[in-house]
Parts: structure tokens; C-alpha cells; sequence
């Protein structure tokens, strides 16, 4: 595992969960559904946290999503699911808070935009009632600026003192600027009315890469909060998994960010839970953490014109993830493991001999042979219709030797 350089943050605790303080990087993801329809919801959170999401957000923006909170936590706990929920307020987040004390007891942590408080003399009451209301309840705050509903008053006292300057910055630096002057000038207020800084989470989301690096980069060296790090409308498919890779890459690598969201649009029908999967690689591809084994496959290419390997790469994948809820009980250590599946000679043996277990398949012309490498030996030659099922048979006895608890090594 890599060793990472965290920049010094305050821990946070959420539920059973620390962010911060030198703990793991944390995956967290938010719901879609409407947050009054209690069984849906309760299903989406429990899928997301099954998928691995270890902190799942969930709108509450009117009142019946607000009564709706604890009805959903008692149906996450009949389904034995603990994930803990955070509550997304904007506009009316006051009142739901206090007059929904039953919700505000329900969830583990509030997400507050500093941005959709209100306006004028109203901000700073409305703001205060959601701090008080988290200090009675001993709950942790993320204060999330975002730059698609920055705090309006904040934008215009900065916009015209940056224009009043003889040599103007540029308008991007000075938007940069204002949020980190809302998130730090509302965490300042907040531990002023009573909240420890070890209850504050920062957040200033941007959907540019660029930006996004430069305003965390800027927060952490001014402060000690621990920090949400996202990609704000990162978009769909391949578009916003890479923008968001690029630029929590840079900022992870650099010790910033101590809980991950990975805001993708879902493509139509697609599942919610690939935000979490793409969270995991993200984390998992840096070598930060490990939540699956990982499958080394060649891209295939002129010398292999059967599918067989591209099917068998994506089998064993969903296999390997499909197993994990229940290997991560019976199997620890077990999501360190390296599976290859190669398509011919050329890389086969040898990707296949560096991975745990690894198998080359036949490429165009080649023997129809597929031999199977463990710990860096040949182990066996697989052949026929099956060599999908035997190597897969052969996955779960390697698992099994290897991390069960009787395990050999
Ligand atoms: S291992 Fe073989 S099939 Fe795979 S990319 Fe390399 S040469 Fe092509």
C-alpha cells in the first residue's frame, strides 16, 4: 500500500467513520431517488453502501423528506445496514432541523451550502440554527461551498473591490477566492457559536479541473479542516470519470482530501453504484486503499481475434466484485490479490507469473491451450469448452488456500 502524506487534518467522526486525522481516505456517494419514497431510498442507500460507499448522502429538501429521514434509518437498520446518512440541506435546512427533531437525531452529519443559507441579516440566524441544532445533537457539519450557488452578497462586495483595484485579478481567481473566503470565514462562524473543529468538514467545489486543484490546494494550505474533495458535475460516462480522476489524482497524490464523491450523471438505466466503483479505483489504482482484487488484462489486439478473454476479463471482474460483501468477512487481505488474464504468448506468461494467479489465453494460430500461473508457477494447462468455469474454479480455490483463515501462507 502506498504511504501517503496526508496534510494535516483535524479528524472528524461520523457514525463509525473518521474523516481525517490521518484515517484512510473515505468513499462516499449520494442518493437520486426522492428522499419521501422510504423504500426506495432505503434501497439505493443500502445498494450504495453494499457497493462499498462507507458514508451516504441523501437530500432532505421539504417537509416530507425530513419525516421521511427516520423512518429510513429504521429500515436501513432492518436490513442490518449501519451505513451513516448525511443529510443535504439547502434553502430551509433551518427549519427542517428544528422543527424535525427526529430527522436531525436520524442522520450522522449535515451538509450545509453557505450559499443557500439565505440572504442579508437573515444568513447569519439561519446559519446559527442549523449550527445549534448540530451542536445539540452532537453531529458533525460539512460546509460545502459550490460555485454553481456561491453565497450572492459574498460575490458582489468581492466582485467590486476586485474591480476597484488598479490592476483587477483575473475574474476565475477572484470566484476561487470567494469560496475559500466562504468556507473558511462559516467555519470560523460556526466554531464561534460552538461547534468543535473536529466536528467541520470543508468543501469548495468546482467543475473545472484546473480550478478545482488550485482552490484545494489554496484550502489546505490555510486550514486544517478535514476536507470533502469532489469534482462538482464531473458529467457523463468517460467524460466524468476522467475529469474527476485527473483532478483528485493530483490532490490525493499531493496528501488533500480526505473523503471522496464522484459526482457522475448516470447514463439512462445505468446503476448509481458506479460512482462508488469509480471512487474505489480511483483509490485503488493509486494504491491508497484496497476494496477488490485487481484484474490485470491486455487490451487485446491483432494476434487474438476471439473474444473468449474479453469476455473471461469481465467475468472474472463482476465475479471477484460480486463476492467481495462476503469474501471480506471469511477472506481478509483477500482484495490484494492480482488476477491476469492475458490474450496470447507475447505478455501471457509473463503478466501472468507477476499477478497471483494468471492465465494466458490462446491467441490466433497458437495451441488451444491456456496454461495457468500461481505465485509465479505454471500450475496447470487449461483446454476445451470450459476454461472459463475452470479458471474460475481455480480463483476460489486460490482464494480460499491462500485467505481463509486456515490459510497456508
Ligand atoms: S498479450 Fe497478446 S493479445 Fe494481448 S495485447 Fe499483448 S500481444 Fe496482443
Amino acid at each position: 500500500m502506498q504511504q501517503r502524506q496526508p496534510n494535516t487534518t483535524v479528524g472528524v467522526r461520523v457514525g463509525s467513520v473518521v474523516i481525517g486525522g490521518g484515517a484512510p481516505v473515505v468513499v462516499q456517494s449520494m442518493t437520486n431517488t426522492d428522499t419521501a419514497d422510504v423504500e426506495a431510498t432505503a434501497r439505493q442507500v443500502e445498494q450504495l453502501a453494499r457497493a462499498g460507499s462507507e458514508l451516504v448522502r441523501i437530500t432532505v429538501n421539504n417537509e416530507p423528506a425530513a419525516r421521511a429521514v427516520p423512518l429510513i434509518r429504521e429500515a436501513l437498520e432492518r436490513r442490518a445496514c449501519r451505513v451513516p446518512l448525511i443529510g443535504d440541506f439547502h434553502y430551509n435546512g433551518h427549519r427542517l432541523l428544528t422543527q424535525y427533531p427526529d430527522c436531525a437525531q436520524a442522520l450522522d452529519k449535515y451538509r450545509i451550502n453557505p450559499g443557500n443559507v439565505g440572504q442579508g441579516a437573515k444568513q447569519d440566524l439561519q446559519f446559527a440554527a442549523m449550527i445549534e441544532v448540530a451542536c445539540r445533537f452532537e453531529r458533525p457539519v460539512r460546509i460545502g461551498v459550490n460555485w454553481g450557488s456561491m453565497d450572492q452578497g459574498l460575490v458582489s462586495r468581492m466582485m467590486d473591490e476586485n474591480a476597484r483595484l488598479a490592476e483587477p485579478r483575473d475574474a476565475k481567481e477572484v470566484i476561487r477566492e470567494i469560496m475559500l473566503v466562504s468556507a473558511l470565514g462559516n467555519a470560523r462562524r460556526a466554531e464561534e457559536l460552538g461547534l468543535d473543529r473536529n466536528r467541520i468538514v470543508l468543501s469548495c467545489k468546482m467543475s473545472g479541473v484546473q480550478d478545482l486543484i488550485a482552490v484545494y490546494r489554496e484550502l489546505a494550505a490555510r486550514c486544517d479542516y478535514a476536507l470533502h474533495l469532489g469534482l462538482t458535475e464531473a458529467g457523463l460516462g468517460s467524460k466524468g470519470i476522467v475529469a474527476s480522476t485527473a483532478a483528485l489524482a493530483v490532490l490525493l497524490q499531493e496528501g488533500i482530501g480526505d473523503t471522496i464523491r464522484i459526482s457522475l450523471t448516470p447514463e439512462p438505466g445505468g446503476e448509481r453504484t458506479r460512482e462508488v466503483v469509480v471512487a474505489q479505483e480511483i483509490l485503488q489504482s493509486m494504491g491508497l486503499r484496497s476494496f477488490s482484487p485487481t484484474v490485470i488484462a491486455c487490451p487485446g489486439c491483432g494476434r487474438t481475434s476471439s473474444t473468449l478473454f474479453q469476455q473471461l476479463a469481465k467475468d472474472i471482474q463482476s465475479y471477484l466484485r460480486l463476492q467481495m460483501p462476503l469474501w471480506r468477512e471469511r477472506y481478509p487481505g483477500v482484495e490484494v490479490m492480482n488476477v491476469a488474464v492475458m490474450g496470447c504468448v507475447v505478455n501471457g506468461p509473463g503478466e501472468s507469473k507477476h499477478a497471483d494467479i494468471g492465465i494466458s489465453l490462446p491467441g490466433t494460430g497458437e495451441r488451444p491451450a491456456a496454461p495457468v500461473y500461481v505465485d509465479g508457477a505454471k500450475a496447470v494447462t487449461l483446454r476445451g469448452e470450459r476454461i472459463a468455469e475452470d479458471f474460475q474454479a481455480l480463483v476460489e480455490d486460490y482464494v480460499r488456500r491462500r485467505f481463509g483463515t486456515a490459510g497456508s501462507r
